[in-house]
């Protein structure tokens, strides 16, 4: 997997607004945000895609959704509801290829989406 953007903000080599922070996930706010609130959470150990998980992987992304959820508990927005995305490759609108899940929320979402 080649270096990311996000491989650097792991790193500190870039900065980024952190909101979360465990021993195998970070999460921080997106730059362009999509709605009121909207954070990534990524894993610490490199991933591309969703595609390239593996069953030695289920744990990190059970981990990826448990920190979003963990997030929006404690940022009291859960029960009003929230939106998580992974995009995957190009059909899927992936443009980072590390694997990162997106946190939505804040507003009402709509679907189908675009
Ligand atoms: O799912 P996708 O790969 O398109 O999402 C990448 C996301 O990473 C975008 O929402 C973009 O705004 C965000 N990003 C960021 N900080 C960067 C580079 C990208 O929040 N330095």
């Amino acid at each position: 997997m080649t270096d990311t953007i996000f491989a650097k903000i792991i790193r500190r080599e870039i900065p980024a607004d952190i909101v979360y922070e465990d021993d195998d996930v970070l999460g921080f706010r997106d730059l362009n945000a999509q709605a009121p609130v909207h954070v990534l959470f990524i894993p610490k150990r490199p991933l591309a895609t969703l595609d390239d998980a593996t069953p030695a992987d289920a744990e990190l992304l059970g981990k990826l959704l448990l920190s979003a959820a963990a997030y929006a508990r404690t940022e009291g927005f859960a029960k009003e509801g929230y939106r998580t995305v992974i995009n995957t490759n190009t059909h899927g609108g992936q443009t980072v290829f590390h694997i990162h899940v997106h946190l939505l929320a804040g507003r009402q979402m709509h679907w189908p989406p675009g």
